[in-house]
């Protein structure tokens, strides 16, 4: 069985996130999408919403398993056995952000991560510059899936 986990803080859930997903997992035969849960970080979407957006927006969705998790991805990953981690890459930035993770993580464990590129046409998408839109009263809903709009 290929696991694999998708980690983030999905606050909330965009059109981003949902292409990597859907385009991961083709590669797997199952995608636990994992909440992280930071003390330190201040949220806009409460943990449940977070869940909620993305469990609507996967309901359809066998091969796709939600849940939170608290401390190192690597720990969490050995916890439920996944031996690959998914992540997306929009820019160089997130490159070298990721390149450091993904080696610090193969330190401590043998997962590998998988990296996805961005779909053309939705690099520019962040879940802070949808938080921004939102702050300002904008029109958000061509940034996020249904799940999200319709949830709120
Ligand atoms: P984190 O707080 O870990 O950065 P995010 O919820 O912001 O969590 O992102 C989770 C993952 O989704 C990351 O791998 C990020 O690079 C990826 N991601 C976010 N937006 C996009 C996008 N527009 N295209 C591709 N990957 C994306």
């Amino acid at each position: 069985m290929r696991r694999a986990l998708f980690p983030g803080s999905f606050d909330p859930l965009t059109l981003g996130h949902y292409d990597i997903i859907k385009r991961g997992i083709t590669l797997f035969d199952e995608l636990v999408i994992a909440i992280g849960i930071n003390a330190d970080k201040k949220y806009m979407f409460t943990l449940q919403e977070r869940t909620r957006f993305i469990e609507e927006a996967f309901k359809d969705e066998p091969k796709i398993k939600v849940t939170t998790y608290q401390g190192m991805t690597v720990d969490f990953c050995k916890e439920i056995g996944a031996d690959f981690i998914l992540r997306g890459l929009r820019n160089p930035a997130d490159f070298e952000f990721e390149k450091a993770i993904a080696h610090t993580n193969r330190k401590l464990s043998e997962i590998e991560t998988v990296f996805l590129l961005t779909s053309s046409g939705k690099s520019y998408i962040s879940s802070s510059i949808v938080r921004d839109v939102i702050r300002n009263g904008g029109d958000y809903t061509g940034l996020v899936p249904d799940t999200v709009v319709a949830q709120r």
